[in-house]
């Protein structure tokens, strides 16, 4: 790959790069159409990557299905894909890591030990490997795309960070891999993160600033479906991710709940 990008650089090609961890939906296929607008060689990577799971997470079982992936991609109009063996990005005597300070302390980071440690780490790897001018994530990990802007920006990585909007089912729940857990009564119930956002959205253009006032609403909307648990319900600066109190400028409303034994996030920018 590395020899690969080397030569669309010598030969002044640009390369937009997608890393995904695979099991390709439509909100994958969202951002490669978008990467295909911002290079002349369209890369993405498929690689679930074992340092970003914790170990009672669901690494082993995560979907994997690299031929339906790659037919995928082609109609995406992309040009490489990526697909390394776990060996080949951490041989025997791997011990280099990206830990950022702050950021992964919240949100997902608090139930997650270890994990923007693990992407911030593999993504810079992958930037090293594909060396590309732009590269896109999904608004739908907000967190994971607040981490590496801020990573590549920490480490001079000479690279473009896009974010594109969550795609979701017609009916509102947001597209992931990991929708292809649930049950059906678990996916009834899933549907409860995107309504209490927009209930959330609804009550912020009614006036209401109080962020727990907020919080509390989307809570009880979610925990009167069955199956859920909440990990958490969070309202904070869309930068730092800092909690705020006041919804007075745009805010990030982000949530993480159990639907039976799976974990789904979602989220939306609050808008006074
Ligand atoms: P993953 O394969 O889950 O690691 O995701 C790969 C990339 O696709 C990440 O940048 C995700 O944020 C993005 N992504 C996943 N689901 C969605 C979605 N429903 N809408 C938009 N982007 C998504």
């Amino acid at each position: 790959m590395q020899q690969e990008s080397n030569r669309l650089f010598r030969r002044g090609k640009t390369i937009a790069f997608v890393p995904t961890m695979g099991f390709l939906h439509e909100g994958h296929l969202a951002l490669m159409r978008e990467g295909r607008k911002h290079g002349d060689t369209l890369v993405i990577s498929i690689f679930v990557n074992p340092t970003q799971f914790g170990p009672s997470e669901d690494f082993h079982t995560y979907p994997r299905d690299l031929d339906r992936d790659a037919r995928l991609a082609e109609t995406a109009g992309v040009d490489i894909v990526f697909a390394p063996e776990a060996e080949a990005m951490y041989d025997e005597g791997y011990q280099t890591y990206v830990d950022l300070d702050l950021l992964p302390r919240y949100l997902c980071g608090y139930s997650r030990p270890g994990h923007f440690r693990g992407v911030a780490t593999v993504v810079a790897k992958l930037f090293n490997i594909v060396k590309p001018q732009v590269s896109l994530f999904g608004k739908k990990d907000y967190q994971q795309l607040v981490v590496i802007r801020r990573m590549a920006r920490d480490l001079n990585i000479d690279v473009q960070i896009l974010g594109v909007p969550t795609i979701r089912e017609a009916d509102g729940l947001a597209m992931s891999s990991r929708n292809n857990y649930l049950s059906q009564d678990e996916r009834r119930s899933a549907l409860s993160l995107f309504q209490s956002l927009e209930e959330a959205q609804r009550s912020v253009a009614r006036g209401i600033k109080d962020a727990k006032q907020l919080i509390r609403g989307a809570s009880e909307l979610i925990g009167a479906h069955p199956y859920t648990k909440i990990d958490y319900v969070a309202v904070c600066d869309p930068e730092t991710l800092d909690d705020v109190d006041l919804v007075d400028r745009p805010a990030l409303m982000a949530l993480a709940v159990w639907a039976g034994k799976t974990r789904l996030i979602d989220n939306i920018i609050l808008t006074p």
